[in-house]
């Protein structure tokens, strides 16, 4: 017999689940060429060729004892220099491996940090719609997640919004730039008037809120758009980077935690992440692959293939007219259901075999989350079945 609690958790992963299981009904009754899945944010790209010839040199030229074995819970030092080093070239940081700690994935990472930053019956802050999984990774720490209203339609979080949310119990805020679900990048003027919020309830509070940044699109820009580097606007940064979609790794289970040295109780946070690594199993992060990906941390796949599939979809769907922010990040658009019931919408469009996440799994409904992490031709298969569901809502 599973716990209370974990049955309820199940209960609302069943959604995810049942996307998987519907998304192989459809394809086995039609064809999988006929089924358009844009439902998961699974990166159809496969990892540069770079990646597997750099795994092969890893393990031909590295002592295998060494590779395999436990090591220190925040990861080789070789691999934490070289990403703090590439951080160091792109940002202007004065990282060294201290300020890198090695963890599977954003998840991992996320997950190890709020177990070492919030104690039971703390807040923590996002902004909706957000990453459907922080609410589950604060309940994991015993806190709750408070949901900051969605700024419609711009989408760039309102910092005067952020104000009226944050209180004494408040000691975290955790963002995801570029966005998940909307594709959206929080540009400077908006992070920086984050800072400037945080900055003063710290002083009225008199403790440390610490800024968290989910990053793992952040190589997934568009139109020259450019993601702040949030250490430079605010003290008590924390950035989660993981290699999951900038080389197409998810299931290789590989990022990082980057912090400046002057991060209020940095040491203590450091020794801390190495502990919680532990003690949620999670121990430290896959040593192959942070010798690879130390080694390939300045390469992505090639973001032109998503520019495509973003612009070939948003032309297509405002043409058809659904209503939606430009996405300048990320491979995700975020589209207004023309019902205010995203539910009903996701149901009805899979009778053109479209499955779409609806906005309510990232706390905004009216909304639909379209994955276009997905082969061209199934953008093209869509196409009709999206301009028929509009022209159905219309009459
Ligand atoms: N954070 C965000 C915003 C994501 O979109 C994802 C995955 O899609 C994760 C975290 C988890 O990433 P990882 O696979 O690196 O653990």
């Amino acid at each position: 017999m599973i716990s209370e609690k974990m049955s309820k958790l199940l209960e609302r992963s069943a959604a995810m689940s049942s996307m998987y299981t519907e998304s192989a009904r459809l394809k086995e009754k039609y064809g999988a060429e006929n089924v358009y899945d844009f439902g998961m944010g699974n990166p159809n790209l496969p990892a540069p060729d770079s990646i597997r010839e750099t795994s092969i040199r890893v393990l031909q030229e590295t002592d295998p004892w060494y590779l395999h074995h436990y090591m220190p819970n925040n990861g080789f030092p070789e691999a934490r220099e070289k990403i703090a080093a590439s951080l160091n070239r792109r940002f202007g940081e004065h990282f060294d491996a201290n300020n890198i700690m090695m963890c599977t994935g954003a998840a991992g990472g996320l997950n190890c940090l709020l177990k070492v930053l919030m104690d039971p019956g703390q807040e923590i802050l996002t902004f909706a719609p957000y990453f459907g999984e922080y609410d589950r990774y604060a309940d994991n720490v015993g806190c709750t997640l408070t949901t900051v209203p969605p700024n419609i339609p711009t989408f760039q979080p309102d910092p005067a919004a952020l104000e009226k949310c944050v209180t004494e119990k408040t000691r975290a805020v955790l963002i995801d730039n570029p966005n998940n679900p909307t594709g959206v990048v929080y540009n400077e003027e908006t992070i920086r008037a984050i800072a400037a919020v945080l900055a003063k309830k710290e002083q009225e509070y008199g403790h440390a809120i610490y800024l968290i940044s989910d990053e793992p699109y952040r190589e997934l820009v568009f139109d020259g758009a450019s993601v702040p580097w949030i250490p430079n606007d605010y003290k008590n940064t924390i950035v989660a980077y993981s290699f999951s979609k900038s080389l197409s790794l998810p299931g290789d289970r590989i990022g990082y935690l980057a912090l400046r040295s002057e991060v209020e109780d940095f040491e203590n946070i450091v020794a801390a992440v190495a502990v919680a690594t532990r003690i949620t199993g999670f121990i430290n992060a896959s040593g192959l692959q942070q010798l690879v990906c130390a080694k390939c941390c300045d390469e992505t796949v090639d973001i032109s293939f998503y520019d495509k599939n973003r612009k070939r979809l948003y032309d297509a769907l405002t043409a058809y007219g659904y209503e939606m922010p430009k996405p300048e990040g990320a491979f995700y658009l975020f589209m207004k259901t023309p019902t205010e019931n995203d539910l009903e919408f996701v149901e009805k469009i899979k009778e053109h075999r479209i499955l779409l996440t609806p906005g309510s799994g990232f706390g905004c409904p009216g909304y639909v989350r379209i994955a276009y992490c997905v082969a061209p031709e199934t953008i093209e298969g869509a196409l009709p079945g999206f301009k028929a569901m509009m022209e159905y809502y219309k009459n």
